[in-house]
């Protein structure tokens, strides 16, 4: 009982970085240790959309009309699915909030329902670096992991086997676009999450490595009494660690 008393306080953890950062990558990684959904925004519209919820049908005719999706439909389809049982014990946003109001929004909605507030992680990347890995990047279309050219010599997907794809968006005037964008946006969220729940970890060298970091940061929130690696990589208060040198 004070197991799941100590889980259900652990609330969710935000995870904020450039396009290209392997936000999405490290996202479904913390989201499988700790046994957790990992959420998207564009996954959880997609959903509403493919099962046609009255809200999917509602984004389906904004995303056909070309407009977005405002912060209150995203607030409500986020807070349908964080109510479900498989958010008991928290989750990974990736993607979400976007704005200084969806992080109010998060905030409050995470200590009304008695959950902490969430650790955000900034995973910091050296520009040049993701644009050399994007613009040699390929997608699989079925699952969305993704591939460097390098090591993936087959052309094909480890799970499933589709063909993988290059993404048109990959390209590095869409991506500069895309960094501009997400920098405008993400400097006033960075400011409002300030202070002792932000961490800024270096999202440079092998995803493993990567990983190992965003553990240190936030592994003591999700200890589970199942013996697991979590307690040991306690790290008390707020973890900065500082951009590997560039090899
Ligand atoms: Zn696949």
């Amino acid at each position: 009982m004070r197991d799941r008393q100590r889980s259900r306080r652990a609330g969710a953890v935000v995870l904020l970085g450039l396009p290209g950062s392997g936000k999405g990558t490290q996202a479904a990684r913390l989201a499988a240790a700790f046994g957790v959904p990992a959420l998207s925004t564009g996954e959880m519209l997609r959903c509403e959309v493919r099962d046609g919820t009255p809200i999917g049908q509602t984004v389906r005719h904004l995303i056909e009309r070309g407009a977005l999706v405002g912060d209150d439909l995203v607030g409500q389809i986020l807070s349908a699915r964080l109510r479900h049982s498989s958010c008991q014990t928290g989750c990974v946003l990736d993607g979400y909030p976007r704005t200084i109001a969806q992080a109010r929004f998060l905030d409050r909605f995470l200590r009304n329902r008695g959950f902490r507030l969430p650790a955000v992680v900034y995973l910091d990347v050296n520009k040049e670096e993701v644009v050399a890995r994007l613009s040699t990047r390929l997608e699989c279309p079925e699952c969305r992991r993704t591939y460097s050219m390098t090591d993936c010599g087959s052309g094909l997907c480890g799970s499933d086997g589709a063909r993988l794809i290059h993404r048109a968006d990959d390209d590095h005037r869409v991506i500069n676009e895309r960094f501009r964008l997400y920098e405008e946006n993400t400097k006033p969220l960075l400011r409002y999450y300030a202070g002792a729940r932000l961490y800024r970890i270096a999202a440079t060298g092998a995803p493993d490595q990567v990983f190992g970091r965003l553990m240190e940061a936030v592994g003591h929130r999700y200890e589970s009494g199942s013996g697991s690696i979590l307690a040991e990589r306690r790290v008390p208060g707020k973890v900065i660690l500082t951009p590997a040198t560039a090899g």
